[in-house]
């Protein structure tokens, strides 16, 4: 694949919301130079979902797993496990630990979880992790589970800066950066953002959830990363283009297949 100006690397575009237009979106995303949309499944029909997509659209690479939300429905994850195998696959996730919802058992999310780190480390893939209002348990899991030399990313970083650079310390993980970061009030995500390692910052639109400023209440979708990625360039100090490069060259070391 030629060298992608942006990479989109959480976005869940299989869902009914992209039904109507879906190609009309992809070329607005090319149009702004995103070249790769990473896809999360989060449960086995989303992830099925997104091997189908991938099919379809050059653009898009697929992830497969288990959504904490979802994590109570999850079954004995055989499929998930034959799944993470198919070479096409380039990670393992969404998944982590949701205790703002809890819309699953906690128990049942840590185990759920605990598995897809595992299995992960199997296969040899990076991990998308989700983590809501789960910080302590989220660090538990990856000194339990995970090994440093692996890759992982927890997308939809918005957290503060202590939080984000203790990660980057003990685990060399990625953030996901997302709209939250347009956001005028997010105070504390854009000091994180201006002072996290640059190096391990990826961009992320998390469509068609997280719709960045000035879209709020509207369906996002992958050509608004360019939003995010101008807001990062100005918190940092740096060209558009220069944040467009770095978390570029920083995806492909987290999905090495990209
Ligand atoms: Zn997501």
């Amino acid at each position: 694949m030629s060298d992608p100006v942006l990479v989109d690397t959480h976005a869940h575009l299989d869902g009914a919301e992209y039904s109507a237009d879906l190609d009309a979106v992809l070329a607005r995303a090319a149009a702004v130079g995103v070249g790769v949309i990473v896809c999360a499944g989060q449960d086995e029909a989303t992830s099925r979902a997104t091997l189908e997509l991938a099919a379809r659209h050059k653009v898009v690479l697929p992830s497969v797993g288990v959504h904490p939300h979802l994590a109570s429905s999850a079954g004995d994850m055989g499929w998930l496990t034959g799944l993470a195998r198919d070479a096409r696959v380039v990670a393992i996730g969404e998944c982590g630990l949701d205790y703002h919802y809890d819309f699953s058992p906690r128990d049942v999310q840590r185990d759920v979880f605990a598995r897809q780190l595992e299995l992960a480390g199997e296969v040899s893939k990076p991990v998308i992790i989700h983590c809501r209002e789960s910080e302590d348990d989220l660090v538990e899991h990856l000194r339990r589970y995970y090994a440093r030399d692996r890759r992982a990313v927890v997308h939809c970083f918005t957290g503060a800066y202590d939080f984000g650079k203790a990660l980057v310390d003990e685990f060399d993980v990625y953030l996901g950066i997302g709209g939250a970061v347009t956001f005028k009030k997010a105070e504390a995500l854009h000091d994180a953002a201006a002072r996290l390692p640059l190096e391990r910052i990826v961009l992320e639109t998390d469509c068609p959830y997280m719709t960045p400023a000035p879209h709020r209440g509207k369906r996002n979708e992958p050509a608004h990363l360019a939003l995010t990625c101008t807001r990062l360039a100005e918190l940092r100090g740096l060209p558009v283009e220069s944040i467009a490069r770095t978390t570029t060259e920083n995806a492909r070391r987290l999905f090495p297949g990209l």
